[in-house]
């Protein structure tokens, strides 16, 4: 059994078509998806298009909500809510409906996998899974033995063993059988970990390793410039922050 868990897309075109390249060269055909497939990016209609015709199972994350009205964005710094903004009107209306299709959350019994853009315990308060209390609590909130969340934008393993003590990987590790696991794959359309390689996970049975993967940042930068996207959102990709 092996599958590839994808996040945070964010309207690259240019970072997704690499990432599934890199994931079909690897003959691995379950993808899952766990959300913000638009928001920040110059193409949400076509990574839309892409994520349908690839993903097992598509979530969908706080960006794609606000793109449909469904979530608040005053919280949104300015940069976020002006992409927000631009992306509902971007939008076709076939692919709004797409976006109003995608779950909070899902599970793959299948890979005994659980799946959630922010959190498995409260999914619609998108919070950030960082203290390792929290990490204790959101290991009682799914009963599957892998969980795949995204929204830092940060690519970490929550380990649980049998006694309940947790650990922090930030390398490729071995999983042992006894333990569950809280997976962030790190982001495929904005890294934020100094990195500007894409990020994503490749899921074996005895191994959780994160990938990264090259694209052609100039291009997208170039397209987010020609329709006017804020700078700050097209330097960062060059920076991986
Ligand atoms: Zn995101």
């Amino acid at each position: 059994m092996s599958y590839a868990v994808i996040s945070d897309v964010h309207s690259n075109i240019h970072a997704l078509e690499a990432v599934l390249r890199d994931i079909n060269e690897r003959g691995i055909t379950d993808i899952f998806f766990t959300g913000d497939v638009v928001g920040y990016g110059p193409k949400p209609n076509e990574c839309i298009e892409l994520i349908k015709q690839n993903c097992k199972i598509i979530l969908a994350g706080n960006h794609d909500w606000a793109a449909i009205g469904y979530t608040d964005i005053t919280y949104f710094n300015q940069y976020a809510k002006h992409a927000i903004e631009w992306t509902a009107k971007e939008l076709s209306e076939e692919h709004i409906e797409d976006l109003k299709t995608f779950n909070l959350v899902k599970s793959s019994e299948e890979n005994d996998a659980f799946f959630a853009h922010s959190t498995p315990m409260d999914p619609e308060l998108w919070s950030y899974l960082f203290s390792v209390e929290q990490v204790v609590q959101n290991f009682s909130a799914f009963k599957q033995s892998i969980c795949f969340i995204g929204h830092s934008h940060l690519a970490v393993v929550f380990e649980m063993d049998e006694t309940g003590q947790t650990y922090i990987h930030k390398e490729p590790i071995l999983r042992n059988k006894k333990s569950r696991y809280i997976v962030n794959t790190g982001s495929v359309g904005q890294p934020r970990d100094n990195d500007n390689r894409s990020s994503y996970g490749l899921i074996y049975d005895d191994t959780i390793e994160i990938v990264r993967v090259e694209y052609d940042i100039g291009l997208t930068q170039a397209e987010m410039a020609a329709v006017g996207l804020p700078e700050m959102l097209i330097n960062r990709l060059s920076l991986g922050i």
